[in-house]
């Protein structure tokens, strides 16, 4: 192998994005490769909290997204019903200040369409979906739905909850139906001028069972989201989302607050999506291959921490080859799995209790990281 290898990424989802951004611009020789034949605006919104700003001033990015972005002053903590305040979590100036970024809510497209936008576009290929690899020579051999073929040193999974590369190193499994539904819909602050009511920032609001995440996704507070958490037993409709009813969110957030009314009552088009998990995978890597984001730790999105886990994975993983050499890739993936697995596993523990942040806590250990100051844990030899 060369010096610098040529490395392929699965996927150009936020975490595919972010590899192969931070892997070019180190200098790297990176494809990428992504099933779908272009990208739509899907209708979502996205926390970026201080720990992923940090990658994205790497990847050149944290000014246009701190322009494009909302900036709460606070995550709020509601009672569902009664609407008492359950926790307020300094972000906005106290945010920039304590973890050295900021905390934004943005549009989930509209992030994805910056970060896509930074990767050499001769390099990145769409429509390609990878139906197999061979690792078993001086080159990985990867196989697309299309028919072609292309070779590469190193190839890295990410490719999402449903993983290829995951699926070739540890053989299939579906991921695990939680229970729980996630609704999405993005709202016109304009229809909600017609109400006497405060629409805050950044609200999460609480009952028992089930919760709703409400925040802008653009910094002049036109468009406002909300997703959900709420318990449904079974999913049997075999796509990644159906779509939901103003009908069906009253039935779900009866006895709610006013607010809470109000944002079902402006919903036009609201998407349900099953919410889907597995336990810590016991393999990230193996010889030529390795895995990233929800490849690895897929989880529910309670803390709002899914694409911040496959950022900083992104992050640690280009920190590791650099520290490593990628000639040692198997040194540097085994770094790389040692300095994410316990962090990834304890996010995904807290995003499938559901607790974050719904009493007054330190958010610190989650928004103070800082994937390139965090000092690196050494592997332990067997
Ligand atoms: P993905 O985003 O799933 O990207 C995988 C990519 O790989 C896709 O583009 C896919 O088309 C492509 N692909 C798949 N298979 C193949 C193949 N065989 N060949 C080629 N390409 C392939 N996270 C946050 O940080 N903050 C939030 O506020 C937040 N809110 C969320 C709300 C909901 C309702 C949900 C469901 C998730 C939320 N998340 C959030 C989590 C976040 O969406 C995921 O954790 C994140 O998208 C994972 O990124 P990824 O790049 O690993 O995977």
């Amino acid at each position: 192998m060369t010096k610098q290898p040529t490395i392929a990424v699965i996927g150009a989802g936020l975490g595919g994005a972010a590899a192969g951004a931070l892997l070019q611009r180190a200098g790297y020789n990176t494809r990428v490769y992504e099933q779908a034949p272009a990208f739509a605006r899907l209708g979502a919104g996205i926390h970026l909290g201080p720990n992923v700003m940090k990658v994205m001033r790497r990847i050149g990015i944290e000014d246009k997204l701190n322009a494009m972005g909302s900036h709460p002053a606070h995550w709020f903590s509601r009672d569902g019903r009664s609407g008492e305040y359950l926790s307020r979590i300094p972000l906005g100036d106290f945010a920039r200040e304590a973890y050295g970024a900021a905390y934004i809510t943005v549009h989930r497209g509209d992030l994805h369409e910056l970060m896509v936008g930074t990767l050499d576009q001769e390099r990145l290929h769409f429509d390609k979906r990878l139906v197999d690899v061979d690792d078993s020579g001086d080159k990985v051999v990867m196989t697309f739905a299309d028919g072609t073929t292309d070779e590469a040193d190193l190839v890295i999974g990410a490719d999402g909850v449903n993983s290829r590369i995951r699926e070739k190193l540890l053989g299939p499994e579906a991921p695990i139906y939680s229970g729980w539904v996630a609704h999405r819909a993005i709202i016109s602050a304009e229809k909600l001028k017609a109400y006497d009511l405060d629409f805050e920032a950044c609200v999460k609001w609480w009952s028992e069972d089930r919760h709703m995440m409400v925040y802008f996704v653009t910094g002049d507070e036109k468009e406002y989201y909300y997703v959900t958490g709420v318990p449904e037993p079974e999913w049997n409709h075999g796509t990644s989302f159906v779509d939901s009813s103003r009908e069906e969110m009253r039935k779900a957030f009866e006895g709610y607050h006013p607010t809470v009314q109000a944002l079902i009552d402006c919903t036009e088009t609201v998407t349900k999506w099953p919410l889907l998990e597995r336990t810590p995978l016991p393999l990230w890597h193996d010889n030529r291959l390795v895995l990233l984001g929800d490849a690895c730790h897929p989880m529910k999105p309670h803390m709002a921490q899914g694409a911040a886990m496959a950022i900083e994975d992104a992050a640690m993983l280009v920190r590791c080859l650099e520290e490593v050499g990628a000639g040692n890739y198997r040194d540097a993936f085994e770094l790389y799995r040692t300095n994410r697995f316990e962090r990834a596993s304890r996010v995904q523990k807290v995003s499938h209790d559901n607790t974050w942040l719904r009493h007054d806590e330190d958010p610190a250990w989650v928004f103070g990281y800082d994937v390139y100051e965090v000092p690196l844990k050494q592997p332990q030899r067997t």
